[in-house]
């Protein structure tokens, strides 16, 4: 049976994987290097690792936006520290097989609808509440690519005319730069300044530690995750009412970690900002593999005739 590398380069963690059309076969995971030579050398040392005495038929490297597919290359992605990383040509030549680029959450939305919630429906959208904030989204029965492969980078959609905040990528306002983990604990700084005109206590001071206090009823934290539901509801409904979708699954460790914390005040805010019919919202049951599953799904094809690549 054939069998392929696939690749899921995050901001925290490179999680690498053999496998076949069928699923995973064996994986590894380790923290991502920084600078960009020691992050393609890490690929390439884990693809190798990972193959043993298989000879994998290509690589398919899973990475955050923003990328130029047809160059093979990460361009500048917010939330790893090095930029323009011709990762194509380097891999390609280093383990000799073909290696292919794609958006981390465009392959994420695959792995939802072949090893997923999505298998019998047509219009599916996966969000990904991480270190970023990004998406993926299939249309009848389509992938959503974009002339660069960029596109649902809804993370970076503005959610605060104000800009009260600055996103890793540079703008102000974007939804990332309030919910994201990077970012979740800037919007706390802003909240507490804002709404109590003061400093946050030391006892909120890291995401773990807030979604800690929430859990246990801490109200101030519980107002807090409230308001950052709001935002995430004003995301969430932008996603509704452009791609009118059937299901719409979220992952990334914030997600993954507090789901009811997360998912909860969503909905309740989700009325507010919504146009068209409400679409069922899920934590995707792929957890933290969704997009190695996306990255297999990307390579075997979502519809058995048609390659997407
Ligand atoms: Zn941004």
């Amino acid at each position: 049976m054939e069998k392929i590398v696939v690749a899921d380069i995050g901001a925290s963690n490179v999680r690498i994987a053999l496998a076949t059309k069928d699923g995973i076969l064996r994986k590894i995971k380790e923290k991502t290097k920084s600078d960009r030579a020691s992050l393609l050398k890490q690929i390439a040392r884990l693809a190798d690792f990972i193959s043993g005495d298989e000879k994998p038929e290509c690589l398919i490297a899973a990475c955050a936006g923003n990328l130029d597919v047809k160059k093979g290359k990460i361009v500048s992605p917010p939330n790893l520290a090095c930029k323009r990383i011709p990762i194509v040509k380097y891999l390609s030549k280093c383990l000799n097989i073909p290696v292919y680029l794609v958006n981390d959450c465009n392959a994420a939305v695959l792995g939802e609808k072949f090893f997923g919630m999505g298998k019998d429906l047509e219009n599916i959208v996966y969000v990904t509440l991480s270190t970023g904030i990004g998406g993926g989204a299939i249309v009848n029965n389509n992938l959503l690519l974009g002339k660069d492969g960029n596109a649902t980078e809804i993370g970076h959609t503005t959610i605060d005319e104000r800009g009260r905040l600055k996103c890793g990528c540079g703008k102000r306002g974007h939804w990332e730069a309030y919910c994201s983990g990077k970012n979740l604990m800037h919007f706390l700084e802003l909240w507490f300044r804002e709404n109590r005109g003061v400093p946050v206590p030391a006892k909120y001071k890291s995401v773990e530690k807030l979604f800690l206090l929430a859990k246990s009823g801490d109200k101030i934290s519980l107002e807090f995750l409230n308001e950052v539901g709001r935002l995430n509801a004003i995301g969430i409904a932008n996603i509704i009412n452009v791609f009118d979708p059937e299901l719409i699954t979220l992952g990334g460790a914030l997600a993954l970690n507090n789901k009811e914390q997360i998912i909860h005040p969503i909905k309740k805010h989700l009325r507010n900002y919504i146009f068209n019919r409400v679409p069922r919202i899920a934590i995707t049951p792929l957890g933290e593999d969704i997009t190695l599953y996306g990255a297999i799904a990307y390579y075997f094809g979502f519809s058995n005739k048609k390659r997407v690549i």
